[in-house]
């Protein structure tokens, strides 16, 4: 009989990457391998990599490096977004064994079979399942890759273009969270918004098709990141949240409020447009709205970053801003851009941001203040305090509630706020029965 072969995975990045970690997870069990919870005494070792920044990628090398030093006879694989874009920096300084991206994933699951289980040969099929991430929120990627070449990012390289999940395959994922007994499952994909390009579909004919379906199940559709293109999908986004079907709550990906610096990202929208989206969610009673923002972005000038300052305290309605200092990345236009804004310029404007950040936020959590709010109880922090996430996104650290409330909406009455930015919470207490 062979010896049992253990595994883990190790996630940098983002939700989709935790998603697909989990998709690996499931596949390589199903395969026969064994998993083992402690990383660094694994006998394959798969880091699920990010490419997102510079600084993850230093992360993620120091990280590997470390294995090895730890480890001279696990076997270390880097997959994911970083393996894909810079294969050969990998293999120069990560010292591991096999580099793969994300454009040939199900490789490797074959290439790890073949070399360490070889007598296993058939595959259960559960890639692109739904997966859950946390114990109450359910995951499903709907479509990878992306069709827009945004001169800051290498993540198009990465994943490739847009390929999209049949309407078909989708609802039996949101079936099957369901038959688990989620209440909220997450649509991921890099270009959402342009969900069903690819296939003659789009997602507003997925969400007509899940909300006929699952619309009266109870379930609730949260939509990750939505690219601010193909304006028209926000349509029947509004009327989907008016029915209850899915949380009043947006992440959009504005990432400059100046035209000027839009052109120059090749983004392919203007301020004007992003004003007009926002004008279409006036009227959604306690809707979240956050948007990314990048600061000193090659050629932003003083003057082009104070108009995304004002054009951002004019946006409503706006509930939050994710600020993040440009990083150039290799092989992208936006790195041989002559005019770059000094590391001490974007980090004071990424500071004024977090603080108009924390502005809005603090008063969109402060409306809240002595009411009571119904919310999904998530998990213990810490000494009996559980964290409970509303509908439109507002984080409760919540007192009274036990083991037993997880994964149930409950009511939870808002005694006060705490915290600073992305970590501010309303507090609160679970109201009796
Ligand atoms: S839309 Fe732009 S930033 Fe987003 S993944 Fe595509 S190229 Fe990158």
């Amino acid at each position: 009989m062979q010896n049992k072969i253990t595994f883990s995975i190790i996630t940098f990045g983002c939700k989709i990457n935790q998603y697909e970690s989990n998709e690996f997870f499931a596949e390589m069990v199903s395969r026969g391998f064994c998993p083992e919870n402690e990383d660094s005494i694994a006998d394959v070792i798969i880091i699920n990599s990010c490419s997102v920044t510079n600084k993850t990628e230093k992360k993620i090398l120091k990280k590997t490096r470390k294995l090895r030093r730890e480890r001279s006879d696990c076997y270390i694989v880097l997959a994911g977004c970083f393996g894909e874009v810079y294969p050969e920096d990998i293999k120069k300084k990560g010292n591991v064994d096999y580099v793969t991206g994300n454009l040939k994933r199900s490789n490797l699951i074959e290439f790890l079979n073949n070399r360490f289980l070889p007598e296993i040969i058939e595959s259960s099929n559960i890639l692109s399942s739904c997966v859950a991430i946390k114990r109450t929120r359910s995951f499903l990627k709907v479509t990878d890759g992306c069709n827009n070449k945004c001169t800051y990012c290498v993540i198009w390289k990465a994943r490739g273009k847009i390929i999209s999940e049949s309407i078909e395959k989708v609802a039996l994922g949101v079936r099957k969270a369901i038959d688990d007994g989620f209440k909220e499952i997450v649509l991921l994909g890099t270009q959402l918004s342009c969900y069903g390009n690819d296939i003659g579909t789009s997602l507003s004919v997925l969400i007509e098709k899940l909300y006929d379906e699952f619309g009266s199940s109870g379930i609730m559709i949260r939509l990750s990141s939505l690219e601010p293109v193909q304006i028209n999908i926000f349509q029947s986004v509004i009327e989907y949240i008016r029915k209850g079907f899915i949380c009043r709550h947006l992440h959009i990906p504005v990432q400059s409020m100046a035209d000027s610096v839009l052109k120059g990202m090749h983004r392919n929208y203007s301020v004007a447009d992003i004003f007009e989206l926002f004008e279409m969610f006036k009227d959604i009673p306690k809707i979240s709205i956050g948007v990314d923002i990048i600061t000193g972005f090659p050629g932003e000038t003083e003057t082009e970053f104070f108009e995304t300052l004002e054009n951002l305290k004019k946006l409503k309605p706006l509930s939050y801003i994710h600020v993040f200092p440009f990083s150039p990345k290799k092989d992208t236009p936006a790195e041989t851009y002559s005019e770059q804004v000094n590391g001490k310029d974007k980090k004071g404007r990424a500071t004024i941001l977090n603080d108009l950040s924390d502005q809005l936020r603090r008063s969109f959590y402060s409306k809240f203040i002595n009411t009571t709010l119904e919310a999904l109880i998530e998990e213990m922090k810490k000494d009996d305090i559980y964290e409970a996430t509303t509908d439109n996104f507002v984080k409760i650290l919540v007192r009274g509630a036990s083991e037993k409330n997880i994964n149930k909406i409950e009511k939870i009455e808002i005694v006060d706020i705490t915290g600073y930015n992305t970590s501010l919470r309303l507090t609160g207490l679970l109201r009796p029965e």
